[in-house]
Parts: C-alpha cells; structure tokens; sequence
C-alpha cells in the first residue's frame, strides 16, 4: 500500500525554536563590501523546521508533516515568511525520503531539508502447528507438523525459516528483509506406539478336505499398550474348500497409534477323492443294520472286527481341517525319462500345492517345459541325452559325450548346468554289462571324482514295471516312504498314470505330516550297489 504524501504547506506561525537549516542570505545589491560593517540594508532569511531534522518512521505507521517556518528579519523586524514543502514520504515503502521546505520573499531564497526513514524493526512471526495426536519413534526422523512465518513488512517467508534439530529440539529461525531475526523451538514429541504382536493358534499350516468347512484357528493379538486386542484382527485372503488348492490367509492387527502387524498362515484343501479312498474303514462282513440289531445272531465277535484301519494307516482330515505337523520325514519326489507331454499337468499339480520335485531330464521335443520347471523351483537334472544304452554305456568317451550335450541342452533351457544326474537304468543296472564289462564301476568313481552327483532312489513306484494304474503307484510310492526319514521315490513323468498319482500322493503325505524337496547336491543320494 503505497501511500504518496505530496504536500504544499503554508505556514504563518510565530517564531519557534530555531533549528538547523538557517540559511542566511544577503540582497547581492547591497551587500556590503566589507564585512566588518553590517550593512543596513542586511537581511536574514531563515527557515527553521518543526521536529527532528532526520527521523525514523517505523513502518505501517503514518507519517505526518512536521512543518517549517520562515522568518526574514531586517532593520525593521522580524516577517514571517510562507514555506513551501516539497518531497515524497511513502510510508508503505522501507526507505529514506527527503522533504525540502523552501521560503521565498522579497528575491530572497531559503531552504532547509529534513530525512525521514521508513523502518522497519518490527521481528517476523513463526506459529507452529501443533499435532495434539502427532508423535515420533524413537530413532526415527521428526515428521515436520507444520509451521507458518508472516512478516509485517515481507508478507509470507516460510520459505526462509531454518529447521534445526538438535537434542529432540528443533529451532525454527526466519529472518526478513530488514535484518530482523525471530527463533522459536518445538520439543519433539517422541513415543514408542509399538506393534501389535500375533499369535497364529495352531499351526502355520492347516488341511482341510475339500467340501468341509473351513474352521479358522484364528490368532491372538496383544499389543504392549491396548493390551489383547485379538478382537480387532482382521483377516485378508479366503479360502475356497470347495476347491483343492493352496491358500493364504493373512491376519492383520492395528492397535490404537494405527500401527499395524500382521501373521499369515497357509491352508491346504485337499481332494476329498485323494482322501477318501484309503481312509473308508474296510468293509465288515457285516451289514450296519445287521449290528444295530441286539438279537443280530451272526454279530462277529470282537476279535473278528478290524480294529486298525488297512493301509495307509491315516488318510482323514476331520471336519473343520486339522493342523499340518511334519513328522520329520522327507520326500525327494523324482520323473525321468521326460520332459513329455504329461510334464505339464505334473507341474499344474505341483504348483497348486507348491511341492518342489527333480526331473532326470533326457532329450525330447518337450524341453520349452523344463524352463518353467526350473523357474518353478523344481530341480532339472540330466539323465543323458539319448537314454540309449547301446550307445552311452559302450564306453566312458561316449557316455561323457551324451552327458554334456544333455547338460548343454539344460543349460540352454535352464541357465543352469547342472551337476546332478542319474544314470539311465540307475547305477546298479546290469544291461551295461552288454557293451561295456566294469563301465558302471568306473563311470561312478569318475564322475564322482569330476564334481558330479549321482542319485539313485530308495522307494520305487515301479511305475516302469508291475504298477499300471495311478492307485497302484500310489500304493507303492506311500508303503515305499513309510518308515524312512528320507525318501527319493523314482517316477516317470512320461507315464500318465504315474502322474495321475501325484496329487493322492501329495495330499497322503500332507495329512502325514511328510515335507517335499527337490534334490540338491547335498540331499541324499541312496546309492545302489554297482553291479558292473
Ligand atoms: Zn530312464
């Protein structure tokens, strides 16, 4: 706001204090020659100012003219004088302005100036905000809450505060244009709101067969300050029982300071067709009517009732589901002989239940598939290139020839060359015998010696002998696995049927508390003896 204060002053008051800005002037015409002598004819002109001659105004506040008076005295008196007043005084602006006063009489000329200095001294202003709710963690940054600095002369300068933190106190300082420096300090507000802590009841993963409900074991949740608050968890994910699979549940607790944690916990739907098949007691030879009836004379005795279910022992998921307890033992499931067209339902199979198995890979028109395999986290082993024993086992030249273009072809489909094999038949096959008398003997020391494992398998499915049916491999692979803490169970994924068991395979094991791996170079290797 630029105020103009243009003013014209007359001024006809008697004669007050004198001040500076006498101005003494003489008639040039009869100025005498020596000064010596006053002359008569001598005049004094002076103008004399009201007020301070240099002044300071503070800004915003108004200005008002002071005045001057002018006096030409003579032989014959005092006369006053009228004073004309020239300048410019903006009070809206920071600066030094200059007021001249003129007075003019009788050819006579006097002037006398003032200054006056629009300041400012008035300290900017900081207002904090003030979060009633707002606090810090400790060891962790200060989140600004917010601040304002207003200056009466610079307007808005927030832009020009400095935030300086020390010792959990921050210093905010702004300084305007004039100079003026204003600080204020905020305290920082630290507190520990903690986070929930939640308790899965039960275990991290639970079975349930497909068709039951789902019974949630729920969680608990306590937090240091609410205290239990298992009442606010809530649960994200769901589960589908009507469909086998594998499900994740993640159970979140906020406490009153909005700080959230949160537990998840899998759920497995099994086939019920995977279940029931084993787990229905076996038939009594006779009828439920016939034991409801007291007088029933062909009861069988005691004795005579199955009182154990028949193999496998434990197929049952109660209703609701039961909480999976590993019992220890470990299954190293193993396909060779593909990739073939039925890998990929294996690996759908596998993935729905995120069970990890090994292929003993040889060359076919299937390899695109043994990508995903490795992607999937399974592990892809070789097994030869051509799987022919009229060529690999005439001798060590020939079989290390196949062995490293299957393992280039892996390597291409895998980036991963890999060190672990099998050998076609297994290491104690005798058909080597034909082409080669003691290459068995030598290939597995050598190969051992040049940094390769080789696995060979302790239960078998016998999926590429007497077993033709997914229930008689099944059968096979769950007598195999019991009883041994760890088992590496040979399949072939080129077998449909053998695939068809996967899934029953999986869900026995599940309810049995087996855990999946795939083979590395540290599991075990179940070495045959060498019979050539
Ligand atoms: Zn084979």
């Amino acid at each position: 706001m630029k105020k103009f204060l243009i003013i014209f002053f007359s001024c006809l008051l008697a004669l007050s204090v004198l001040t500076t800005g006498a101005i003494w002037l003489y008639n040039r015409q009869t100025k005498p020659s020596s000064p010596s002598t006053q002359s008569p004819f001598a005049y004094q002109l002076t103008v004399s100012l009201n007020g301070e001659q240099d002044t300071k105004i503070e800004y915003g506040e108004v200005y008002r003219e002071p005045g001057a008076t002018a006096q030409l005295i003579g032989g014959y008196g005092a006369l006053d004088v009228p004073v004309e007043i020239q300048g410019e005084v903006d009070s809206a602006k920071i600066g030094t302005y200059i007021v001249t006063y003129t007075a003019k009489s009788t050819g006579f000329t006097a002037t006398a100036t003032r200054k006056i200095h629009i300041v400012d001294t008035q300290l900017p202003k900081i207002t904090l905000t003030v979060d009633p709710y707002a606090y810090t963690i400790p060891g962790q940054p200060y989140k600004e809450e917010g601040f304002r600095a207003t200056d009466n002369y610079d307007g808005d300068i927030t832009d020009r505060v400095t935030c300086v933190e020390e010792n959990g106190v921050i210093t905010y300082t702004v300084t305007d244009s004039s100079g003026n420096t204003f600080s204020t300090k905020r305290t920082i507000h630290y507190f520990d709101p903690g986070r929930p802590n939640l308790k899965l009841t039960g275990s991290n993963i639970h079975l349930v067969a497909q068709g039951d409900h789902f019974v949630d074991p729920w969680v608990t949740a306590v937090d240091k300050n609410d205290g239990d608050i298992t009442n606010s968890v809530y649960v994200e994910g769901h589960v589908d029982s009507s469909v086998p699979g594998r499900y994740t549940l993640q159970y979140i607790a906020t406490n009153s300071h909005n700080c959230a944690n949160s537990i998840t916990r899998t759920v497995i739907v099994l086939p019920m067709d995977c279940l029931i098949k084993e787990t229905e007691p076996p038939q009594t030879p006779t009828s439920p009517t016939a034991t409801k009836a007291p007088i029933a004379p062909t009861k069988p005795t005691e004795t005579e009732i199955p009182t154990e279910p028949t193999y496998p022992k434990n197929c049952m998921i109660p209703e609701g589901g039961m909480p999976y307890e590993e019992n220890g033992k470990t299954i190293y499931l193993t396909f060779d002989d593909g990739p073939s067209q039925h890998t990929k339902k294996l690996l759908d199979v596998l993935a729905v239940y995120d069970v990890k198995v090994s292929f003993f890979v040889k060359n076919s028109s299937y390899m695109d598939i043994i990508t995903r395999a490795a992607q999937e986290g399974h592990t892809v082993a070789a097994h030869t290139y051509t799987h022919d024993y009229n060529k690999i086992y005439t001798s060590e030249d020939a079989f290390y020839k196949d062995m490293s273009a299957i393992r280039t072809t892996i390597a291409m489909y895998t980036q991963n060359a890999t060190s672990l094999l099998r050998f076609p038949g297994g290491s104690s096959n005798t058909i080597s015998m034909l082409y080669n008398r003691g290459i068995m003997t030598r290939l597995a020391k050598a190969l051992t010696e040049m940094g390769y494992t080789y696995f060979d398998w302790n239960v078998d499915s016998n999926d590429a002998g007497g077993a033709k049916t997914p229930d008689e491999v099944f059968k096979n692979i769950t007598k195999g696995v019991q009883n041994r803490d760890a088992s590496v169970v040979l399949q072939h994924d080129t077998k449909e049927f053998s695939v068809d068991a996967v899934e029953r395979v999986i869900a026995w094991a599940l309810v049995n508390g087996y855990r999946f791996e795939p083979l590395t170079e540290d599991s075990p290797t179940f070495h045959h003896p060498i019979n050539n």
